[in-house]
């Protein structure tokens, strides 16, 4: 599928994610099909109707009620977005679509991150992180095991070292390509248009991809469909539950406006999974991976000109020169702060984001 075929599932993904992982992957349908771009009064009043006559993506609930106004996350997709809330799970959707070149450009602009050679090891070991979740659970080789938006392949690679016949599904021709470097072939297809045989998996990981989707019902539901009974799958989203969304407000790290179009928290999450036919089994909040950057660069961006200005920067889409620059290195001090106190927010069920392993009924 080519970077226009949005508007089928899982939508396009650019993976180059040091420091945080951060998902990339692209909406399909707008949620609100009548609202446009939020910074226009006649927009507004459009979502505002949209919202009103919308089902939560996640629990189903018509109670979606106008919540806050926030900027765009990203420097190259500025303007102002629009977001509901669901009354009985709490998770929030961006209403007006994201621009078709939302999953091309900015942090998703496909260059190699600064210092991704030296983040290698660290990946490599939130990799085997996110295989233990699914061991712990019962999903141990071999078996087979499909990564649901894999990227550039890196999970499909560490699966199959850990003894899974593991393949992925990438919409991207980029990720595609970066994949085959690794001598990983992904078959490029979104999760409308992939071919995977009916009950024919044992475990499958849908990793920061929920999130960019308009539709996340129909797409769970699919994936739900390729799992044997009893196959489990790995889930990780932001929570919108979490302390640290609350720490950053309207420029919390993991908002990611407009790319993110639900904002889940776990309440919305686990109701999903269940209305899809999937019972979760365990969730986790201690996720190194991206939850002390997310607390850290979430605060710092409260004294940022430009929002998570360290990540955009990692990711040359923020100059390196910059009056950012000097409050980014003062608040490195804050680091050790924000190790501790996700592992507090973690134990306290209130990690910055979840990790969720569902079994297949
Ligand atoms: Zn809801």
């Amino acid at each position: 599928m080519t970077g226009r075929g949005l508007g089928r599932g899982l939508g396009r993904t650019a993976r180059v994610r040091w420091p945080m992982e951060r998902e990339q992957h692209a909406p399909a349908r707008a949620i609100a099909p009548a609202a446009h771009r939020a910074d226009a009064p006649h927009a507004r009043a459009a979502a505002a109707g949209a919202a009103a006559s919308s089902a939560c993506p996640a629990c189903g609930a018509a109670a979606l009620a106008a919540w806050r106004t926030v900027p765009g996350s990203d420097p190259a997709l500025p303007g102002e977005y629009e977001l509901a809330r669901c009354a009985v799970c709490a998770s929030a959707v961006t209403l007006a679509p994201a621009p078709a070149e939302a999953h091309e450009e900015g942090a998703y602009g496909g260059g190699a991150p600064r210092g991704s050679a030296l983040a290698a090891p660290l990946l490599r070991a939130f990799d085997r992180r996110r295989l233990s979740f699914l061991a712990r659970a019962g999903a141990r080789p071999p078996g087979r095991l499909l990564d649901v938006g894999a990227g550039r392949g890196r999970f499909v690679a560490q699966a199959r070292a850990a003894g899974w016949e593991a393949d992925g599904i990438e919409p991207s021709l980029r990720g595609v390509e970066g994949a085959r470097e690794l001598g990983i072939e992904l078959q490029q297809a979104s999760v409308d248009s992939a071919d995977v045989a009916p009950g024919s998996l044992d475990a499958a990981a849908l990793w920061h991809v929920l999130e960019h989707l308009d539709d996340p019902g129909t797409a769970l539901e699919r994936v739900a469909g390729w799992l044997r009974p009893g196959g489990l799958l790995v889930i990780g989203v932001p929570n919108l539950a979490s302390l640290q969304a609350r720490a950053g407000g309207v420029r919390w790290f993991h908002l990611d406006v407009p790319r993110h179009r639900t904002h889940f928290t776990l309440d919305g999450l686990h109701a999903l999974l269940r209305r899809h036919g999937l019972q979760p089994v365990a969730t986790h909040h201690l996720l190194a991976e991206h939850n002390p950057f997310g607390l850290w660069q979430s605060v710092v961006s409260r004294a940022t000109r430009t929002p998570s200005w360290l990540y955009h920067a990692l990711k040359r889409n923020a100059p390196l020169r910059s009056r950012d620059a000097l409050v980014t290195a003062a608040a490195l001090a804050l680091v050790p702060l924000a190790l501790a106190a996700e592992a507090a927010f973690a134990l306290a069920r209130r990690g910055g984001t979840v990790a969720v392993v569902a079994r297949r009924m």
